[in-house]
């Protein structure tokens, strides 16, 4: 079926066609629920979810950590699926969903495939977020194709919404922060 919201998309972006609208919807509050976050200690531009994909009921939502839990691996995503997956005590994500408001890295990419996710559907793009801060050029549907694992993956969706986190004043402050404190960036 095809999404209503498909060709007027938010600010001029196109949703990816294979999204729902339920999708958008899901995406629009997320986007929204983290931009609410921001001027808070934990404020940052990547918030994931893991929805169970039938009932669109969510299991578990996390925010970005890697300053507040001094781990680089504390992505929001990866940070979902560990909490998901302890909360059900089983290591398979099947039947459920995640949603992004950031195309996953190839950490988080690989761990959505490791726990068996059935989809993936991601906000903004590698290369939105590469414009505020470093990103690995890896994207997730390239690691599903170099994959055995099987893995939906829709986006962008409501890429203007989860854009706009990253635009947000307190939020560029928080990126250039970044890019200073990242040694080893090339550029
Ligand atoms: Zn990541």
């Amino acid at each position: 079926m095809e999404c209503p919201l498909l060709w007027r998309g938010w600010m001029g972006y196109r949703n990816d066609p294979a999204c729902t609208p339920v999708d958008v919807e899901r995406m629009q509050e997320l986007a929204a629920w983290t931009m609410l976050q921001l001027g808070t200690a934990r404020q940052s531009p990547f918030c994931a979810d893991v929805v169970e994909t039938a009932t669109g009921r969510r299991l578990m939502r996390r925010l970005n950590a890697v300053a507040r839990e001094h781990d680089p691996s504390s992505h929001a995503e990866v940070r979902v699926i560990r909490a998901s997956t302890k909360r059900l005590k089983k290591t398979s994500l099947a039947g459920y969903t995640l949603y992004t408001t950031c195309e996953p890295c190839p950490m988080c990419m690989a761990t959505a495939l490791w726990a068996g996710l059935d989809r993936v559907v991601y906000g903004a793009t590698i290369g939105d977020a590469s414009e505020h801060c470093a990103q690995i050029y890896t994207f997730a549907k390239d690691m599903v194709k170099r994959s055995d694992l099987k893995c939906e993956v829709v986006g962008p969706v409501a890429r203007g919404e989860c854009r706009g986190i990253f635009e947000e004043p307190r939020m560029l402050e928080m990126t250039r922060h970044w890019r200073k404190s990242t040694a080893n960036i090339k550029k």
